[in-house]
């Protein structure tokens, strides 16, 4: 059926390219948003589990920014499948998100906090005190582990 296959090919090159386009704006955006609250970070450090998009080593905080369709957000319209070649998507999809929880494993396993950020979340702008808190928590947990429980001492 040359027809359906020709749908399938303008099809398939649509998802490309608008996989393309993701390295670039979502994870973009989240860094230079981050960047202007002051924070500073690692950018694909090889050295952790998945290479998270940016990471924290003193708070000891992975991030990922996550398209929604690839690493398939629960419930999320993004997170669509494909109507041609199902299987083959399918086992994509499989394989994306059995690493993605091995990696969070692996991170929080070795004590790191991992904060997700979805695409559609970046729509909006409550990510942003959502990640604010995160990172707070994350720096006083690390505290804590280094330091103990704080006492007061008497002078
Ligand atoms: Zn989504």
């Amino acid at each position: 059926m040359p027809g359906k296959d020709k749908f399938t090919a303008v099809e398939r090159s649509a998802i490309m390219a608008r996989v393309r386009s993701w390295d670039t704006t979502p994870e973009r955006l989240v860094r230079s948003t981050l960047h202007k609250l002051g924070y500073r970070y690692r950018l694909h450090d090889a050295r952790l589990p998945g290479k998270p998009d940016l990471s924290f080593p003193s708070r000891r905080v992975a991030l990922f920014v996550h398209g929604c369709f690839w690493h398939r957000h629960p419930s999320c319209k993004r997170a669509s499948t494909p109507v041609a070649r199902q299987e083959y998507w399918l086992k994509k999809f499989e394989r994306t998100t059995a690493r993605d929880l091995r990696n969070r494993v692996e991170l929080e396993q070795n004590g790191w906090t991992v904060l997700i950020i979805w695409e559609c979340q970046l729509r909006g702008a409550r990510w942003v005190p959502e990640v604010q808190r995160a990172l707070k928590a994350a720096s006083r947990l690390t505290w804590t582990r280094k330091f103990g429980v704080q006492v007061n001492r008497s002078p």
